[in-house]
């Protein structure tokens, strides 16, 4: 039974792509290529349009002169192929992150040039790059498996909160020792970062008949303990508004106007400086 939604049954039992059928027209020709997936989905393409692109003449499978053809891949597969060799979206349904992946390894196999096909705004990167918000580590190992640069890093943006000691031996292996030590040294740098920012308290203001150097640390005692509680507890990827309640709350007791607002100014330079910190590898 076919369960690619992306195909519509037919009165018999073969299904036949939604799109690429009889009626796929490309270049303003209609199909002159019939490629049948494992599981029995005929998708209609051009040749020449499979042959410009490839540069092993899609596996050598077009060498002769063929019009049809069968395929060890299933139709969810070979339609990523299809869709982003012609530079469509896949639009009908997000395909899964393995059919994706299966989709990347016979992108190769067939010889298409997968580093062009997986640029920014391409359909191949946007489809890896849908997964980023929900399945980060295993995306981004996708990405650094195949050494696509761009997704890597605009993948990383999201594995800020990611534990790094959860990553699988199959998950290392899969995005190699490179693309692993990059994104531990995101999140080191990030952390030495924010410790460097928080720890700088606010300065302090000339003396005033109610405020003195003295009564001027309990500002500072207040910061260092919030900084403190910070760093401890900090994730790489705090917010900026976290930052600024964490500090407004502990100098929640500060009654001097002047220490209140050198309080307010260097919780806006934290918050500036924090966002400046770099998010991808
Ligand atoms: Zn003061």
């Amino acid at each position: 039974m076919v369960t690619f939604s992306d195909a519509k049954l037919s009165p018999h039992t073969d299904a036949i792509s939604s799109v690429f059928n009889p009626g796929f027209i490309a270049d303003g020709l209609i199909p002159n290529l019939e490629i049948t997936s494992a599981d029995d989905v005929h998708f209609h393409v051009h040749r020449r349009r499979l042959l410009l692109a490839s540069d092993n003449a899609f596996g050598g499978l077009l060498r002769d002169p063929v019009f049809s053809l069968t395929v060890p891949e299933p139709a969810a597969v070979l339609n990523i192929v299809l869709n982003v060799t012609y530079g469509m979206f896949c639009v009908s349904h997000l395909p899964s992150l393995e059919s994706i992946e299966a989709a990347l390894d016979a992108v190769i196999k067939y010889g298409l040039p997968i580093a062009q096909l997986a640029k920014p705004s391409y359909p191949l990167y946007e489809l890896v790059r849908s997964y980023a918000p929900y399945y980060p580590i295993e995306a981004y190992a996708i990405a650094a498996h195949y050494q696509l640069e761009e997704l890597a890093v605009a993948i990383s943006a999201h594995l800020l909160a990611f534990d790094l000691s959860r990553i699988s031996d199959e998950l290392t292996v899969k995005m190699g020792p490179l693309y692993f030590s990059r994104l531990a040294n995101l999140h080191r740098g990030r952390m030495t970062a924010l410790r460097n920012i928080v720890l700088q308290p606010p300065a302090m203001h000339p003396i005033t008949p109610v405020c003195n150097e003295e009564t001027q640390r309990e500002l500072s005692r207040a910061w260092a303990f919030a900084s403190a509680e910070i760093v401890w507890n900090a994730l790489p990827n705090i917010s900026t508004y976290a930052l600024e309640s964490a500090f407004t709350r502990a100098a929640a007791s500060i009654k001097c106007p002047h220490c209140y607002i050198m309080l307010r100014n260097r919780i806006k330079e934290v918050i500036y400086q924090w966002s400046a910190v770099k998010t991808t590898i």
